[in-house]
Parts: C-alpha cells; structure tokens; sequence
C-alpha cells in the first residue's frame, strides 16, 4: 500500500463561488498510479466545504439558495458577535456541509456518477486562496 499527497491550489471569487475540482483530482490518481485504493480531499479551514455536485448552473444556484434558507447570512450569530468579522453563517455552513469526501478508486478510476462532480465551495464572506489537500491511499 503506498500513499500520494498532492495539493490544488484554488483562488475563489467570494462566497458561494463553487468550483468543479474533479478533473484535478483525477489527473493526481493517474500520477499516483494507484488503481484501487480511496482518495481524500479535504480543505483545511472553517469556511470552505468539500462535497459533490451534478455541476451544472441550476444547481449552482439551487444550493446557495438552500443554505440561505437553512442558514441566513442576516441571523445575528454569536460567533459575529464575539468576532465582528460577519461569517458566522459561513462556519455553520462549513461545519453543516463537511470539509471533505472520500471517494473509491477503482481500476484506477474514481468511481463517481456520470452526472456526480467533485466540487469545493467557498462559504466564507470574501473571496480567498485555499489549498486543497487530496491524499490518495491504495496500491
Ligand atoms: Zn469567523
């Protein structure tokens, strides 16, 4: 068993700004040249989420709309309060949403859906650079 850790690095536009990571992710499994194993991708943060997603522009619009419904920006939250630095929606969401999916290689494919895209979503109030952590474990 061996194991590959490799980084995408991301710049996004400010909050909801969802980007389609899976090709990247895929390019790395054909690198790692591990056919069955599992690959993790996380980011290491408390306002980004890692989930999938049919990649498509009504569902880009469908699931912020949803997480506002959930989670409304203009709720008072205690962590703004505390802070004053206007994401405490963000957090909640991150933390409702997870940091991260694992996901089955097999044949040395990711054994996703045809309409299944791996995607990270920023969630916090501005736009920011993040670094994406995929570790691939497997032989
Ligand atoms: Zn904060």
């Amino acid at each position: 068993m061996t194991v590959h850790t490799g980084y995408i690095e991301v710049k996004t536009k400010g909050e909801n700004d969802i980007l389609d990571i899976t090709e990247k992710v895929a390019e790395m499994i054909d690198l790692s040249g591990i056919g069955d194993g599992i690959a993790c991708v996380f980011v290491s943060g408390s306002t980004g989420a890692i989930t999938t997603l049919e990649y498509e522009p009504g569902l880009l619009k469908d699931l912020p709309d949803a997480l506002e419904q959930m989670m409304p920006k203009d709720k008072v939250y205690e962590h703004h309060l505390r802070w004053q630095d206007g994401n405490g929606h963000s957090h909640v969401r991150a933390a409702i949403l997870g940091p991260s999916v694992s996901i089955p290689i097999i044949s040395g494919k990711l054994a996703l859906g045809t309409w299944q895209q791996i995607v990270f979503i920023e969630l916090d109030a501005r736009g920011r650079e993040r670094e994406l952590i995929v570790q691939i474990v497997g032989e």
